[in-house]
């Protein structure tokens, strides 16, 4: 099957959002460049092809992943991550077979080092706004003060190898009833493991007439070991460099919200009655299992409920349905989306249970992103602060112009709207607004915001 989240975004820039196409000037003209997304074939099946013929890899697999995990601790702890760094531990895996481990390791390591950062960066920011709120007196009465945990290094649990051509090469089959022949170094000295490849009907139709990747990742699992192969697909750029701004406000009421008015999937309705379901049905786990637990009985039934996983997929089924069905009803436009925030994030979230929260809504506009990759449009990340308290007409910003979750109603003139809405035209405006992307923080949003208003005010004649 063609897994369309695993987007491996090397033209992807954390400054301008997901589709950064290059702008180029040609006689005075921008002409934006097409770019490429690489699109993986997941869950090939290497057991079913060959029983018992994968215990060298077997043997392998844990000495690759012990030292994996020693470059990714060294990497978030003592240096910064560098794909070509020198091996430094003495293993007893080829020098190649180091070399894949250090890049895979410098990868995981650089995006758990930006994840952290910008946690660390919405804590600071959520820190700030609760001290404005202690010196205003405005704070919630249960509001507590934001603290920080520092996180802990990952722990690498399952088995994967993203492995280049010096160590496991694809070839093509000519002599047998198989696909691919995948040739794999081993830990003995220039022994090389030849495992068949055989494709299933949807791979060969997803990867016909492709250049297939020279990378491959393996993967195993419970059932065995399954590998995934990739291809570069061009997307050229379907939508002008000045078409019209479509902004989207992210929500839990509405998934998404353009900032002409529509709206698109929701977490209310049957989802919400489920996820009621579900969690009545943990309550009654957890009571059981502490009954169990008394009883000094060993073996335990698992807290982690299966409807819940299937519930959180289908949450992403229809988040991927949203977004789909937004770009599709908005084609030669361009989108601007906000940049979530955790504190955004939970802010809006509210709704919502705890463990469907953050990682949902941050579901939505990775969606975003990659709807945008693949069909060539641009979609650019603006900042999320005040997008939901900012009046769109006189820019006032007040948390009051909020009387509650579905309204915007602006305190000084008077605006009344959709707080979805009111979000989402906000957005659509910060596209474009350097002076509004060139501020460090909230407070400096926040400043720019007021004398916005300042100056609405003189314009409209008030005292
Ligand atoms: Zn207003």
């Amino acid at each position: 099957m063609t897994d369309e989240r695993v987007l491996v975004s090397f033209n992807i820039s954390e400054e301008t959002g997901a589709t950064s196409m290059k702008q180029k000037r040609q006689h005075g003209k921008k002409i934006v460049q097409p770019h490429t997304i690489i699109k993986a074939v997941t869950h090939i099946c290497l057991t079913q092809a060959n029983p018992g013929k994968l215990a060298a890899l077997d043997v392998l697999a844990p000495v690759y992943l012990a030292l994996c995990q020693q470059y990714v601790t060294f990497f978030c702890t003592e240096a910064q991550p560098d794909k070509f760094h020198a091996p430094l531990f003495p293993i007893p895996l080829s020098e190649r077979w180091h070399r894949v481990a250090i890049q895979q390791a410098a990868g995981i390591a650089g995006s758990w080092r930006t994840n952290r950062e910008q946690r660390y960066q919405d804590f600071l920011d959520e820190l700030e706004e609760y001290r404005e709120q202690e010196v205003e007196g405005t704070l919630d009465e249960q509001a507590k003060a934001p603290t920080w945990r520092e996180w802990d290094v990952p722990t690498l649990r399952q088995t994967c190898i993203q492995a280049n051509a010096n160590v496991v090469k694809l070839e093509v089959s000519e002599d047998s009833s198989f696909d691919y022949w995948l040739k794999i170094s081993t830990l003995d000295f220039r022994k090389l493991l030849f495992v068949p490849v055989r494709l299933a009907e949807y791979h060969r139709q997803a990867l016909g007439g492709k250049t297939i990747n020279s990378s491959v990742q393996l993967n195993k699992c419970n059932d065995g070991w399954w590998l995934t192969l990739s291809y570069d697909e061009v997307i050229t750029v379907q939508t002008e460099p000045n078409a019209p701004v479509i902004g989207i406000d992210v929500g839990v009421a509405n998934f998404v919200t353009t900032s002409d008015g529509r709206h698109y999937g929701t977490f209310n309705g049957r989802l919400r009655e489920r996820q009621k379901r579900d969690r009545e049905k943990r309550r009654r786990k957890a009571k059981l299992r502490a009954c169990l637990e008394k009883k000094g009985v060993e073996k335990l039934p698992s807290t982690t409920s299966r409807s819940g996983q299937r519930l959180i997929r289908h949450v992403r089924q229809e988040v991927n349905r949203a977004v789909n069905e937004c770009f599709a009803e908005h084609p030669a436009m361009q989108f601007a989306y906000e940049q979530l925030s955790i504190a955004t994030m939970k802010h809006k979230s509210r709704a919502m249970n705890a463990y469907m929260r953050a990682s949902n809504l941050a579901h939505i506009p990775k969606q975003i992103a990659w709807n945008a990759a693949k069909r060539g449009v641009p979609a650019t990340k603006v900042k999320s602060a005040f997008t939901s308290q900012v009046c769109s007409v006189c820019h006032s910003v007040d948390k009051k112009n909020r009387p509650d979750q579905q309204t915007f109603c602006c305190l000084v003139c008077g605006h009344r709207t959709q707080a979805d809405l009111n979000a989402s035209v906000n957005i659509k405006r910060r596209l474009g607004d350097e002076e509004l992307r060139a501020c460090k923080d909230r407070q400096e949003v926040k400043a720019l915001l007021m004398k916005r208003h300042a100056a609405w005010k003189i314009v409209q004649g008030w005292p």
